[in-house]
């Protein structure tokens, strides 16, 4: 077993790392005040080729792997959450492109997203189907060499700021998830809508809105693998996605350590440093004890899809486990800055409020639960 990145790996990261830390640092309590989309954040991901991380060369990408895909990630969630959302969304809608996609849906869309010149998002969720996916409700159905799409999606990241999107639809409604097909939408074909903005208690910045589709008509040539093989395309995208969540998660909550680690050894109370009580000691050992444990697990996620090994399981489980340590980590972060802790200055109570979504998103604590019974009941 062997820890240790390669020099390229090293090299991809510590790049990103000082990317991140001078130009989405400073800015993210502000972009969380005022809402407004960091587009500059995403022209930079851009700019150093970073959204495309483990597509090949030849469509786009930096010709990387998922590992270092996960580590760039945590390395922008450390500094901004709302552009690691971002940024793991954008992967919702490559991944499946690049694994499902034909040659020629790749250099349409693949290229462009993977070079940062596009955005993508993924739309699954429906008003009526979260959890229950396959029980979505939106159609396609093919009229010669079109399909006209008609129905609603709820609460879908990067919304409006994208510009290609991966949705799902029912191709034959009878059939479940037997029906359901991936279809690509670019924006402004005529009948796709968006809807009003989520007023949201965290992640102000990050766009969510939903999306209608009134007699859309696309190319059937948009059909993405098989007719009626969409939910898989999708459970397979949102195997990729967890990693992606499990990687905000262990980044936020390594900055909520850090800066509780500072905090604790400033703040003077009873003539000594916070850091000198051990209630506060084990706290902090706790924090960091299992920060290392969830970021084991979601590297382990990357890792085995590197080497094309099943990982469904282990990415569900850093999904479970990142989110869980990251709202108990946010939410101690904020009991060792006591009052200051909740205040906006301190950014722990962003943090706090950040962490909740992790355990939704994506598929909530109790739906990952039941992915791993079903695999460790098989
Ligand atoms: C900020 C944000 C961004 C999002 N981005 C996207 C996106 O880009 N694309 C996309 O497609 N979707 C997106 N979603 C949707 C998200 O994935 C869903 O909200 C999530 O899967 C939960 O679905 P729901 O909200 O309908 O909750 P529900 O499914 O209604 O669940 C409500 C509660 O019931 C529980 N529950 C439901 N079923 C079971 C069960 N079988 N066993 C035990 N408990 C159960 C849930 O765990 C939860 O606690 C986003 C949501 C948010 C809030």
């Amino acid at each position: 077993m062997n820890f240790d990145l390669t020099d390229e790996q090293k090299t991809i990261v510590e790049a990103a790392r000082e990317i991140c830390e001078a130009e989405f640092a400073p800015k993210a309590d502000e972009i969380d005040k005022t809402g407004i989309f960091p587009k500059e954040n995403l022209e930079i991901l851009s700019k150093y080729d970073l959204c495309g991380i483990p597509i090949p060369e030849e469509y786009g990408g930096l010709g990387a792997d998922f590992l270092t895909w996960a580590l760039v990630g945590e390395e922008i969630a450390k500094t901004c959450s709302t552009t690691s959302a971002i940024f793991g969304a954008n992967m919702l809608c490559i991944y499946p492109i690049y694994m499902f996609g034909t040659e020629e849906q790749k250099q349409k869309f693949l290229v462009p997203l993977a070079k940062g010149e596009k955005l993508g998002a993924f739309a699954l969720t429906e008003p009526s189907a979260g959890s229950d996916a396959a029980s979505g409700i939106a159609t396609a159905v093919k009229e010669g060499d079109e399909y006209v799409l008609n129905g609603s999606k709820m609460f879908i990241t990067n919304a409006d700021a994208a510009d290609i999107y991966v949705v799902t639809f029912k191709t034959q409604p009878a059939r479940g998830a037997r029906g359901m097909s991936a279809i690509i939408v670019e924006k402004g074909t005529p009948g796709f809508i968006f809807g009003k903005q989520e007023d949201k208690m965290c992640f102000h910045a990050l766009p969510n809105c939903g999306l209608t589709f009134q007699d859309c008509r696309v190319p059937a040539s948009n059909l993405l693998g098989q007719e009626n093989r969409g939910f898989r395309v999708a459970m397979e995208t949102l195997d990729v996605g967890r990693i992606g969540m499990a990687v905000g998660a262990v980044g936020l909550a390594k900055s909520a350590l850090k800066k509780s680690i500072k905090y604790a050894k400033e703040r003077i109370q009873f003539g000594q440093p916070i850091s000198s009580f051990q209630a506060i000691q084990h706290k902090l050992a706790d924090m960091a004890t299992e920060i290392e444990a969830a970021e084991l697990l979601t590297l382990k996620a990357a890792w085995l899809r590197d080497q094309n090994k099943p990982f469904s399981d282990i990415a569900a489980m850093a999904k479970l486990y990142s989110s869980e340590v990251c709202a108990r980590v946010t939410t101690q972060a904020v009991q060792i800055h006591g009052g200051y802790g909740l205040v906006r200055e301190y950014s722990v109570e962003r943090y706090m409020r950040e962490s909740k979504l992790f355990e939704i998103v994506e598929g909530t604590s109790e739906i990952q639960r039941s992915v791993i019974a079903g695999h460790v009941l098989k």
